[in-house]
Protein backbone atom coordinates (compact mmCIF):
# COMPACT_ATOMS: atom_id res chain seq x y z
CA UNK A 1 0.00 0.00 0.00
CA UNK A 2 1.49 3.40 -1.13
CA UNK A 3 -1.20 5.51 -0.82
CA UNK A 4 -4.14 5.92 1.26
CA UNK A 5 -7.55 8.35 1.40
CA UNK A 6 -9.59 9.29 4.48
CA UNK A 7 -13.00 10.76 5.42
CA UNK A 8 -15.04 11.48 8.24
CA UNK A 9 -19.20 10.48 7.28
CA UNK A 10 -22.06 11.11 9.12
CA UNK A 11 -22.62 13.03 11.92
CA UNK A 12 -19.36 14.39 13.65
CA UNK A 13 -18.31 12.77 17.20
CA UNK A 14 -15.76 13.81 19.34
CA UNK A 15 -12.35 12.12 18.58
CA UNK A 16 -12.70 11.86 14.83
CA UNK A 17 -9.76 14.49 14.92
CA UNK A 18 -7.85 12.06 17.21
CA UNK A 19 -8.41 9.06 14.65
CA UNK A 20 -7.19 10.65 12.11
CA UNK A 21 -3.92 11.94 13.72
CA UNK A 22 -3.96 8.44 14.75
CA UNK A 23 -4.17 7.11 10.67
CA UNK A 24 -1.92 10.25 9.50
CA UNK A 25 0.87 9.33 11.91
CA UNK A 26 1.08 5.54 11.51
CA UNK A 27 0.98 5.92 8.01
CA UNK A 28 3.58 8.00 7.79
CA UNK A 29 5.86 6.03 10.24
CA UNK A 30 4.94 3.16 7.53
CA UNK A 31 5.65 5.56 4.65
CA UNK A 32 2.56 5.54 3.21
CA UNK A 33 1.29 8.60 1.66
CA UNK A 34 -2.17 9.77 3.51
CA UNK A 35 -4.98 12.01 1.61
CA UNK A 36 -8.41 13.46 3.28
CA UNK A 37 -11.24 14.20 1.51
CA UNK A 38 -13.34 17.04 2.48
CA UNK A 39 -16.92 16.95 3.91
CA UNK A 40 -17.12 13.36 3.91
CA UNK A 41 -18.71 11.39 0.64
CA UNK A 42 -18.85 14.67 -0.94
CA UNK A 43 -15.53 15.65 -1.27
CA UNK A 44 -14.98 11.89 -2.57
CA UNK A 45 -17.24 12.74 -5.23
CA UNK A 46 -16.33 16.43 -5.91
CA UNK A 47 -12.45 15.30 -5.93
CA UNK A 48 -12.02 17.97 -2.78
CA UNK A 49 -9.07 16.34 -0.76
CA UNK A 50 -5.50 17.47 0.82
CA UNK A 51 -2.30 15.31 1.55
CA UNK A 52 -2.44 15.26 5.07
CA UNK A 53 1.17 15.25 6.45
CA UNK A 54 1.80 14.65 10.37
CA UNK A 55 2.26 18.71 11.42
CA UNK A 56 -1.30 19.02 10.33
CA UNK A 57 -2.66 16.60 12.97
CA UNK A 58 -0.39 17.97 15.83
CA UNK A 59 -2.55 19.59 18.42
CA UNK A 60 -5.88 18.19 17.37
CA UNK A 61 -6.46 15.34 19.35
CA UNK A 62 -8.00 17.01 22.08
CA UNK A 63 -10.45 19.01 19.66
CA UNK A 64 -14.33 18.32 19.08
CA UNK A 65 -15.55 17.93 14.98
CA UNK A 66 -13.52 16.74 12.39
CA UNK A 67 -10.66 18.92 10.83
CA UNK A 68 -11.89 17.21 7.50
CA UNK A 69 -15.37 18.09 7.81
CA UNK A 70 -18.22 15.97 7.92
CA UNK A 71 -21.40 15.67 5.70
CA UNK A 72 -24.41 13.37 5.04
CA UNK A 73 -23.86 12.87 1.01
CA UNK A 74 -27.45 11.68 -0.89
CA UNK A 75 -25.29 12.08 -3.89
CA UNK A 76 -23.68 8.25 -2.62
CA UNK A 77 -27.03 6.90 -2.68
CA UNK A 78 -28.43 7.71 -5.82
CA UNK A 79 -27.36 4.90 -8.58
CA UNK A 80 -24.17 6.82 -10.01
CA UNK A 81 -22.72 8.19 -7.11
CA UNK A 82 -21.06 4.90 -5.92
CA UNK A 83 -19.80 4.43 -9.62
CA UNK A 84 -18.23 7.98 -9.58
CA UNK A 85 -16.41 7.74 -5.77
CA UNK A 86 -14.60 4.68 -7.18
CA UNK A 87 -13.80 5.82 -10.35
CA UNK A 88 -12.23 9.15 -8.71
CA UNK A 89 -10.35 6.80 -6.10
CA UNK A 90 -8.19 5.02 -8.94
CA UNK A 91 -8.03 8.28 -11.04
CA UNK A 92 -6.09 9.19 -7.25
CA UNK A 93 -4.10 5.81 -7.20
CA UNK A 94 -5.77 5.21 -3.67
CA UNK A 95 -5.12 1.85 -2.78
CA UNK A 96 -7.03 1.85 0.06
CA UNK A 97 -9.65 3.97 1.61
CA UNK A 98 -10.31 4.67 5.27
CA UNK A 99 -14.27 5.66 6.38
CA UNK A 100 -14.45 7.00 9.87
CA UNK A 101 -18.80 7.43 10.41
CA UNK A 102 -21.58 5.04 11.57
CA UNK A 103 -23.21 2.29 10.05
CA UNK A 104 -24.95 4.44 7.02
CA UNK A 105 -21.33 5.77 6.58
CA UNK A 106 -20.13 1.63 6.24
CA UNK A 107 -23.19 1.21 3.91
CA UNK A 108 -21.94 3.70 1.72
CA UNK A 109 -18.27 2.22 1.63
CA UNK A 110 -20.09 -1.05 0.56
CA UNK A 111 -22.07 0.25 -2.32
CA UNK A 112 -17.97 1.96 -3.47
CA UNK A 113 -16.74 -1.36 -3.32
CA UNK A 114 -18.96 -2.64 -5.84
CA UNK A 115 -16.77 -0.71 -8.30
CA UNK A 116 -13.68 0.08 -6.36
CA UNK A 117 -10.54 -2.35 -6.84
CA UNK A 118 -9.02 -1.30 -3.85
CA UNK A 119 -9.41 -1.81 -0.20
CA UNK A 120 -11.84 -0.48 2.17
CA UNK A 121 -11.87 -0.76 5.63
CA UNK A 122 -14.04 1.25 8.23
CA UNK A 123 -13.36 3.15 12.18
CA UNK A 124 -16.79 3.20 14.02
CA UNK A 125 -17.17 7.27 15.07
CA UNK A 126 -20.65 8.42 16.12
CA UNK A 127 -21.53 9.21 18.83
CA UNK A 128 -25.09 7.15 19.13
CA UNK A 129 -22.76 4.00 19.74
CA UNK A 130 -25.24 2.02 17.61
CA UNK A 131 -22.57 -0.43 15.60
CA UNK A 132 -21.94 -3.78 15.81
CA UNK A 133 -18.59 -5.46 16.43
CA UNK A 134 -17.21 -2.85 18.81
CA UNK A 135 -18.40 -2.22 22.30
CA UNK A 136 -18.18 1.03 21.64
CA UNK A 137 -17.91 4.03 19.18
CA UNK A 138 -15.75 7.00 19.05
CA UNK A 139 -17.86 9.49 20.52
CA UNK A 140 -19.86 7.31 22.61
CA UNK A 141 -18.05 8.03 25.74
CA UNK A 142 -17.83 12.01 25.47
CA UNK A 143 -21.45 12.22 24.79
CA UNK A 144 -22.60 10.36 27.90
CA UNK A 145 -20.08 12.60 29.56
CA UNK A 146 -22.11 15.86 27.74
CA UNK A 147 -25.53 14.64 28.75
CA UNK A 148 -24.96 13.78 32.15
CA UNK A 149 -23.34 17.27 32.95
CA UNK A 150 -27.17 18.58 31.33
CA UNK A 151 -29.21 16.24 33.36
CA UNK A 152 -27.01 17.38 36.72
CA UNK A 153 -28.03 21.14 36.10
CA UNK A 154 -31.68 20.07 34.85
CA UNK A 155 -31.89 18.35 38.42
CA UNK A 156 -30.68 21.77 40.42
CA UNK A 157 -33.54 23.57 39.09
CA UNK A 158 -36.19 20.83 39.12
CA UNK A 159 -35.02 20.39 42.83
CA UNK A 160 -35.72 23.74 43.34
CA UNK A 161 -38.64 25.08 41.05
CA UNK A 162 -39.93 22.62 38.47
CA UNK A 163 -40.84 18.71 39.58
CA UNK A 164 -40.86 16.69 36.16
CA UNK A 165 -38.70 16.94 33.63
CA UNK A 166 -38.07 15.36 30.36
CA UNK A 167 -34.51 15.61 28.70
CA UNK A 168 -34.30 14.60 25.09
CA UNK A 169 -31.23 12.76 24.09
CA UNK A 170 -29.71 12.03 20.73
CA UNK A 171 -29.33 7.81 19.71
CA UNK A 172 -31.26 8.02 16.44
CA UNK A 173 -32.87 4.78 16.61
CA UNK A 174 -31.07 3.16 19.97
CA UNK A 175 -30.78 4.05 23.23
CA UNK A 176 -27.69 3.81 24.56
CA UNK A 177 -26.44 7.61 25.34
CA UNK A 178 -30.08 7.66 26.96
CA UNK A 179 -29.34 4.41 29.10
CA UNK A 180 -26.01 5.52 30.25
CA UNK A 181 -26.66 9.39 30.95
CA UNK A 182 -29.62 7.99 32.53
CA UNK A 183 -28.44 6.01 34.78
CA UNK A 184 -25.24 7.99 35.74
CA UNK A 185 -27.83 10.94 36.07
CA UNK A 186 -29.75 9.18 38.62
CA UNK A 187 -33.08 9.46 36.09
CA UNK A 188 -36.32 8.33 37.91
CA UNK A 189 -37.24 7.05 34.17
CA UNK A 190 -35.50 6.02 31.17
CA UNK A 191 -37.96 5.55 27.76
CA UNK A 192 -35.55 4.39 25.23
CA UNK A 193 -36.62 2.05 21.90
CA UNK A 194 -35.08 -0.97 23.02
CA UNK A 195 -37.12 -1.70 25.90
CA UNK A 196 -40.45 1.10 26.38
CA UNK A 197 -43.22 1.38 23.79
CA UNK A 198 -44.82 4.47 24.75
CA UNK A 199 -48.07 4.88 22.99
CA UNK A 200 -50.53 8.28 23.25
CA UNK A 201 -53.12 5.94 24.08
CA UNK A 202 -51.28 4.01 27.11
CA UNK A 203 -48.97 6.41 28.93
CA UNK A 204 -49.88 4.55 32.07
CA UNK A 205 -46.20 2.66 31.94
CA UNK A 206 -44.90 6.49 32.53
CA UNK A 207 -47.77 7.75 35.10
CA UNK A 208 -47.73 5.06 37.31
CA UNK A 209 -44.64 5.48 38.44
CA UNK A 210 -44.72 9.21 38.64
CA UNK A 211 -47.56 9.12 40.75
CA UNK A 212 -46.04 6.31 43.24
CA UNK A 213 -42.84 8.20 43.70
CA UNK A 214 -45.17 11.51 44.56
CA UNK A 215 -47.07 10.05 46.92
CA UNK A 216 -44.74 7.48 48.63
CA UNK A 217 -41.51 8.89 48.23
CA UNK A 218 -42.60 13.22 47.99
CA UNK A 219 -39.99 13.49 45.64
CA UNK A 220 -38.75 17.32 45.00
CA UNK A 221 -37.84 16.66 41.38
CA UNK A 222 -38.26 13.71 39.08
CA UNK A 223 -36.73 13.23 35.91
CA UNK A 224 -37.24 11.11 32.91
CA UNK A 225 -34.26 10.68 30.23
CA UNK A 226 -35.99 10.21 26.87
CA UNK A 227 -34.21 8.78 23.97
CA UNK A 228 -35.23 10.78 20.63
CA UNK A 229 -37.96 9.08 18.66
CA UNK A 230 -39.23 7.16 21.43
CA UNK A 231 -42.57 8.95 21.31
CA UNK A 232 -44.58 10.20 18.05
CA UNK A 233 -44.90 14.02 17.59
CA UNK A 234 -41.67 14.11 19.75
CA UNK A 235 -40.68 14.46 23.46
CA UNK A 236 -42.69 17.93 23.51
CA UNK A 237 -45.40 16.11 22.60
CA UNK A 238 -45.10 13.30 25.41
CA UNK A 239 -44.49 16.17 27.82
CA UNK A 240 -47.88 17.87 26.84
CA UNK A 241 -49.70 14.35 26.93
CA UNK A 242 -48.59 13.44 30.14
CA UNK A 243 -48.77 17.26 31.56
CA UNK A 244 -52.67 16.24 30.84
CA UNK A 245 -52.62 13.01 32.56
CA UNK A 246 -51.46 13.60 35.65
CA UNK A 247 -52.36 17.13 35.90
CA UNK A 248 -48.90 18.11 36.96
CA UNK A 249 -46.52 20.51 35.01
CA UNK A 250 -44.09 18.55 32.74
CA UNK A 251 -41.24 20.62 31.02
CA UNK A 252 -39.27 19.03 27.85
CA UNK A 253 -35.68 19.80 27.38
CA UNK A 254 -33.97 18.82 24.13
CA UNK A 255 -30.49 19.02 24.35
CA UNK A 256 -29.50 18.27 20.70
CA UNK A 257 -26.38 19.19 18.76
CA UNK A 258 -24.76 20.22 21.94
CA UNK A 259 -23.91 16.01 22.25
CA UNK A 260 -22.27 16.11 19.25
CA UNK A 261 -20.06 18.68 20.59
CA UNK A 262 -17.08 19.23 22.84
CA UNK A 263 -13.29 18.08 23.80
CA UNK A 264 -13.06 14.30 23.51
CA UNK A 265 -12.79 12.76 27.25
CA UNK A 266 -9.94 10.66 27.77
CA UNK A 267 -12.03 7.45 26.99
CA UNK A 268 -12.48 8.42 23.29
CA UNK A 269 -9.03 9.69 22.51
CA UNK A 270 -7.52 6.41 23.73
CA UNK A 271 -9.91 4.36 21.75
CA UNK A 272 -10.14 6.84 18.36
CA UNK A 273 -6.16 6.49 18.69
CA UNK A 274 -6.48 2.65 19.26
CA UNK A 275 -8.71 1.96 15.86
CA UNK A 276 -7.11 4.43 13.70
CA UNK A 277 -3.94 2.92 14.08
CA UNK A 278 -5.20 -0.45 14.35
CA UNK A 279 -7.09 0.50 10.69
CA UNK A 280 -3.52 1.12 8.94
CA UNK A 281 -2.30 -2.13 10.44
CA UNK A 282 -5.11 -3.99 9.19
CA UNK A 283 -4.87 -2.55 5.67
CA UNK A 284 -1.28 -3.42 5.24
CA UNK A 285 -2.22 -7.12 6.36
CA UNK A 286 -4.95 -7.34 3.33
CA UNK A 287 -8.02 -6.58 5.39
CA UNK A 288 -10.86 -5.38 3.19
CA UNK A 289 -14.52 -4.66 3.82
CA UNK A 290 -13.98 -4.96 7.64
CA UNK A 291 -14.56 -2.71 10.31
CA UNK A 292 -11.64 -2.24 12.97
CA UNK A 293 -13.50 -2.22 15.94
CA UNK A 294 -12.98 -2.90 20.09
CA UNK A 295 -14.29 -5.91 22.29
CA UNK A 296 -13.44 -6.84 25.61
CA UNK A 297 -10.31 -4.10 25.02
CA UNK A 298 -9.07 -6.10 22.09
CA UNK A 299 -8.87 -4.56 18.68
CA UNK A 300 -10.71 -7.08 16.32
CA UNK A 301 -11.99 -6.99 12.92
CA UNK A 302 -15.62 -7.12 11.76
CA UNK A 303 -17.33 -7.63 8.21
CA UNK A 304 -18.48 -4.24 7.53
CA UNK A 305 -22.13 -5.19 6.14
CA UNK A 306 -23.12 -6.96 9.23
CA UNK A 307 -22.15 -3.65 11.25
CA UNK A 308 -25.91 -2.42 11.26
CA UNK A 309 -27.69 -5.60 12.43
CA UNK A 310 -28.18 -4.13 15.69
CA UNK A 311 -27.44 -7.10 17.52
CA UNK A 312 -25.48 -5.47 20.37
CA UNK A 313 -27.13 -6.04 23.15
CA UNK A 314 -28.25 -2.83 25.20
CA UNK A 315 -26.76 -3.46 28.81
CA UNK A 316 -29.70 -6.01 30.36
CA UNK A 317 -28.55 -5.62 33.98
CA UNK A 318 -28.66 -1.87 33.84
CA UNK A 319 -32.42 -2.18 32.09
CA UNK A 320 -33.29 -4.60 34.49
CA UNK A 321 -32.15 -2.46 37.51
CA UNK A 322 -33.58 0.75 36.25
CA UNK A 323 -37.23 -1.09 35.57
CA UNK A 324 -37.54 -2.43 39.01
CA UNK A 325 -35.50 -0.31 41.21
CA UNK A 326 -34.21 2.76 39.22
CA UNK A 327 -37.94 5.22 39.82
CA UNK A 328 -37.64 4.54 43.43
P1 LIG B 1 -24.50 8.86 12.41
O1 LIG B 1 -25.53 7.79 12.71
O2 LIG B 1 -23.60 9.11 13.53
O3 LIG B 1 -25.09 10.12 11.87
P2 LIG B 1 -23.97 7.43 9.93
O4 LIG B 1 -22.71 7.13 9.22
O5 LIG B 1 -24.84 6.26 10.29
O6 LIG B 1 -23.55 8.27 11.22
P3 LIG B 1 -25.83 8.33 7.87
O7 LIG B 1 -26.45 9.66 7.68
O8 LIG B 1 -26.73 7.17 8.06
O9 LIG B 1 -24.82 8.51 9.09
O10 LIG B 1 -24.90 8.02 6.60
C1 LIG B 1 -23.89 8.91 6.20
C2 LIG B 1 -23.77 8.93 4.69
O11 LIG B 1 -23.44 7.61 4.20
C3 LIG B 1 -25.04 9.30 3.92
O12 LIG B 1 -25.25 10.69 3.88
C4 LIG B 1 -24.72 8.73 2.55
O13 LIG B 1 -23.83 9.59 1.85
C5 LIG B 1 -23.96 7.45 2.88
N1 LIG B 1 -24.88 6.31 2.82
C6 LIG B 1 -25.68 5.84 3.80
N2 LIG B 1 -26.41 4.78 3.36
C7 LIG B 1 -26.06 4.60 2.07
C8 LIG B 1 -26.46 3.67 1.05
N3 LIG B 1 -27.35 2.72 1.27
N4 LIG B 1 -25.89 3.79 -0.18
C9 LIG B 1 -24.97 4.74 -0.42
N5 LIG B 1 -24.56 5.63 0.51
C10 LIG B 1 -25.09 5.57 1.71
Amino acid sequence: IKRIALLTSGGDAPGMNAAIRAVVLTAAACRIEVIGFEHGYIGLLEQEYRTLLPQHVHNIIQRGGTILKSARCPALQTPEGPKLAADNLQQLNIDALIVIGGDGSFRGALEIARYYDGQIIGVPGTIDNDVDGTTNTIGYATAIDTALDAIDKIRDTADAFERIFLVELMGRHSGYISLAAGIAGGAEQIICPEFSQITPKDLRQITTPIQHAQLLMGKASYIIVVAENSYPGGTTALAEALTKAIGIECRACILGHIQRGGSPVGADRILATKLGAYAVEALQQGAHLQMAGEVHGEVTLYPLAKTGDRTKAIDPYLVRWQQQVGSY
